[in-house]
């Protein structure tokens, strides 16, 4: 049986892992949750989970498979969920067991420490999770789950420090990788980055209460006001009457996660003070420029691909058109699809305009290739259609080396560009020319206008050079090489 969960139409991406979201002082921090998670949505698809406080009833939580609004918009799921302080979780598995995930692995994490319960949702992965998990299994924790962030719970029971945010802090100074964190006591919503920042967490305020969520979109979908992002490395503790910072880390470079620009951020949230939709379009224009090439239309593969096409239509002079037309209601529509079916794969999804390519020099604007899959796919059905040309344009570098903090990418060997030249991919996908955006125009897309420094690289680009900021120590242990080969 197929699980719908592994969604075997569009398996060709890179997947965000998590999204997380908290609110304190609110009438009803559920609702406001789930809507904070509705919106965060893309960032995993596979299952949720509210907690909240009450003061008479105590905690609560309900996690459960699949999308939110099928979980958290039924009245009486919601109404075993009271009180003014809560947190949630959005989960796409990457840590934990993959492909078919118990719901042990559904987060918000609960723990019932000597001080009062504590829950946590993580976005991110810790790349020491093995070694701390073997230490604290041989230490006596009895784990529930498969999940790297169950660790963090255990790392707080065994801290001597007397309340939540100081053990809190004990705990991830022991954790290596890229954490988001959003943890709630009774009364305190707590949000954490990891020195790097790896990882998006945005601060704002609705009404007399405080919101955390992975991306500004959740907060404008209840009406809360963006105050500004918690810092690399910084806690903030949020009460009924406010904020508090606290640098439980020494400090380090940030090295944020350059594909959030690129792919992962929904386009109507804002990164680094500039929109998501905006940082893409640059990249279109960098693109244009780095990899003219003459041609009749600029296409995007749709969605992600949409804002760069704009952008490379834009700066290059070269009409922008629908050439591919999305079915926005896939959905859980094929759940179990039959194999006559899910052999359509991708013309599931996605639908060539004929009359529009027909004869036509098509520029298609995709923004990575990871397998190379659904690359192909797409060129043969705009050739079947009757296009004279096909030149694809990427808007991210060639997809190289395997993520480590939080984003589900397949083996290295997997990866088209690790085992093929720029000329190889052109002939695999069989198109008349494939060009990438360089890392340095990348960079200049998002800001920095003097490129990449190599010797101090301003993000985390480790997917594209190798270069990872830092270690994944149990996967070297187990053999992996760090450094891109000269
Ligand atoms: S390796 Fe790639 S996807 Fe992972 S954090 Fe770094 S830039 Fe982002």
């Amino acid at each position: 049986m197929t699980d719908w969960r592994s969604t075997p139409f569009d398996d060709d991406k890179l997947k965000e892992e998590c999204g997380v979201f908290g609110v304190v002082g609110v009438s009803s921090a559920a609702n406001f949750t789930a809507l904070g998670l509705h919106a965060l949505q893309h960032r995993g698809q596979e299952a949720g989970g509210i907690v909240v406080h009450d003061p008479e009833q105590g905690f609560n939580s309900v996690r459960r498979f699949g999308y939110v609004r099928d979980t958290f918009t039924q009245q009486d799921v919601m109404d075993t969920l009271p009180g003014p302080i809560g947190i949630g979780h959005v989960r796409y598995s990457t840590s934990g067991s993959k492909g078919a995930t118990a719901i042990r692995d559904v987060q918000p994490f609960f723990g019932e420490f000597a001080m009062g319960g504590a829950a946590i949702a993580h976005n991110g992965n810790i790349t020491n999770a093995a070694s701390l998990r073997r230490e604290l299994i041989e230490r006596g924790s009895i784990f529930q789950s498969s999940s790297d962030s169950e660790c963090i719970i255990h790392l707080m029971a065994r801290s001597l420090q007397r309340n939540i945010p100081e053990r809190m802090k004990d705990a991830l100074r022991r954790v290596e990788g890229a954490f988001s964190i959003v943890a709630m006591t009774r009364t305190k919503l707590i949000g954490v980055r990891d020195p790097l920042g790896v990882r998006p967490l945005m601060l704002g305020q609705v009404g007399d209460g405080w919101v955390l969520a992975s991306e500004t979109c959740a907060l404008d979908i209840i009406g809360a006001e963006f105050l500004r992002e918690v810092e690399p490395g910084e806690m903030v503790v949020i009460t009924a009457d406010g904020v508090t910072s606290h640098r439980p880390f020494e400090q380090k470079k940030s090295r944020f996660c350059i594909f959030e620009h690129v792919y992962f951020s929904r386009p109507d949230s804002i990164l680094g003070g500039q929109s998501v939709y905006s940082t893409r379009e640059a990249i279109g224009r960098e693109l244009a420029k780095e990899a003219p090439v003459d041609a009749d239309m600029v296409c995007p593969v749709p969605d992600s691909g949409t804002p760069a096409a704009i952008g490379y239509s834009l700066e290059s002079g070269i009409p922008y058109a629908m050439g591919i037309i999305r079915n926005q209601y896939m959905g859980r529509t094929f759940i179990e699809p039959s194999e006559s079916i899910r052999n359509m794969g991708v013309r599931l999804k996605l639908n060539v305009n004929r009359a529009l390519v027909r004869g036509k020099r098509i520029i298609l604007v995709d923004d990575s290739v990871v397998r190379g899959t659904t690359s192909r796919k797409i060129k043969e059905m705009i050739l079947d259609a009757g296009a004279a040309e096909v030149h694809f344009r990427i808007a991210s570098p060639p997809t190289a080396w395997p993520c480590f903090y939080g984003v589900d990418t397949p083996q290295r060997e997997k990866l088209l560009a690790a085992t093929m030249t720029a000329e190889e991919m052109r002939t695999h996908l069989g198109v008349d020319s494939l060009k990438f955006i360089s890392l340095d125009g990348l960079y200049r897309a998002v800001g920095e206008k003097n490129g990449r420094d190599p010797a101090s690289p301003q993000y985390c680009d480790a997917c594209f050079s190798g270069d990872y900021p830092v270690e994944p120590s149990d996967q070297v242990q187990n053999g992996f090489q760090l450094k891109a080969a000269e």
